[in-house]
């Protein structure tokens, strides 16, 4: 198994630059996630990494090894696609060996490694079936499986659970992160779907126009997101972010918005020093406000809008013109137009500058 490293990689697609000089060190055994939006530059970074594109600038190094300019099949790494075409008129056995067969492995050791990976996936008992008599999950294992008994240093997938319906998807997820623990090999993901990389990534880069946002552990991804792009493109609903004027007397601290004004903590002090004018940018997480008056920040709303999703509502707010969202439980029972305190814990509170959209800390 190996480290991965891009070091200031970048690639333009004639007047588009797809990737700007991406700089990344992935460590051995690493599950690493590329999310991001759809053309923010994931599979182009992962194509370069695989060999399929070149780099316009900067380099690659898989296990030490400077690989930038060298042909995929010498790079010893296998790409789980999206698309997973297995060949038809082959079994799933003659699917897996396929590729091992063409790199003229012995036929022992072609059988250890295909025994091997069906054993790890599951698909023992299916050997002998052709991709017809299989389901999509089990399908998609035997693309995982093709790419197993390559043994390679590393994987880089790229939306691999895309084609399947949303059961077997989440099913399909937990398989894969097992495999990941059992195999220990370092993993590139790439999705635009934030389930997949906060429960499968060690961890996370988010990605806008082709410039890394944030690398990052899933838990601070979420809760301590670098700028306003991160805090609203991870978490659905999205962060709320309600635009304030800070006040100060001594040490205490208030915000203020429209006729409203709360007391805030005394950190507030430290991020007055970081910004050019007295307003910032508050975020808060719909789960984190609750209706009542909890010690806290108390902000006044009325009632908008309701969505019931079965397991919950989400209940749509004003505060002073500013939309907020707050998630509640499903027994939730109240009116539109109603008026009541929204509470938030002072620690859970993200302040972003308004200019450059940066976390304040
Ligand atoms: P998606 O989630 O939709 O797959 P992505 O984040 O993987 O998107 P890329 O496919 O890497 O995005 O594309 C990044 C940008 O590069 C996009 O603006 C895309 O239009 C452009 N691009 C990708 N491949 C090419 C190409 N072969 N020629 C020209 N432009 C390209």
């Amino acid at each position: 198994m190996a480290e991965l490293n891009l070091y200031q990689v970048k690639k333009d697609f004639g007047a588009v630059t797809a990737v700007h000089d991406v700089t990344l060190n992935i460590a051995d055994r690493e599950f690493l996630v590329l999310l991001g939006p759809s053309g923010c530059g994931k599979t182009t970074t992962l194509r370069m990494v695989a060999g399929l594109e070149d780099v316009t600038s900067g380099s690659i190094h898989i296990g030490g090894r400077d690989v930038t300019h060298l042909e995929p099949k010498d790079r010893d790494i296998a790409m789980v696609f999206q698309n997973y075409a297995l060949y038809p008129h082959m079994t799933v056995y003659e699917n897996m060996a396929f590729g091992l067969k063409l790199r003229r492995f012995s036929k022992t050791d072609i059988e250890r490694r295909v025994k091997d990976a069906s054993e790890i996936l599951g698909l023992g008992s299916l050997l002998k079936r052709r991709p017809k008599e299989l389901s999509g999950g089990q399908r998609q294992r035997v693309a995982l499986g093709r790419a197993i008994v390559r043994e390679p240093q590393a994987f880089l997938m790229d939306e691999p659970l895309s084609n399947l319906d949303a059961q077997l998807r989440t099913q399909t997820r937990v398989e894969l992160k097992r495999l990941h623990e059992r195999l220990g090999s370092t993993t590139v993901y790439v999705t635009h779907d934030q389930t997949e990389a906060m429960t499968m990534g060690t961890r996370i880069v988010v990605m806008r126009d082709g410039v890394i946002q944030q690398v990052d552990t899933p838990e601070n991804i979420y809760h301590r997101p670098a700028n306003e792009f991160v805090a609203t493109f991870v978490g659905m609903p999205p962060m709320n972010l309600l635009t304030i004027q800070l006040e100060s007397q001594g040490n205490e601290h208030w915000g203020r918005v429209g006729r409203q004004r709360f007391s805030l903590p005394s950190r507030v002090a430290h991020l007055l020093r970081q910004l050019s004018s007295n307003t910032v940018t508050m975020g808060i997480r719909p789960e984190d406000l609750s209706m009542g008056n909890d010690p806290g920040v108390i902000l006044n709303a009325s009632v908008r809008m309701v969505e019931s999703l079965g397991h919950e509502r989400l209940i749509y707010c004003d505060v002073e013109g500013t939309s907020l969202v707050v998630r509640a439980a499903n027994d939730w029972q109240g009116d539109l137009g109603e008026t009541m305190s929204l509470c938030v814990r002072e620690d859970r509170l993200c302040f972003f500058d308004p200019v450059s959209q940066r976390l304040l800390g």
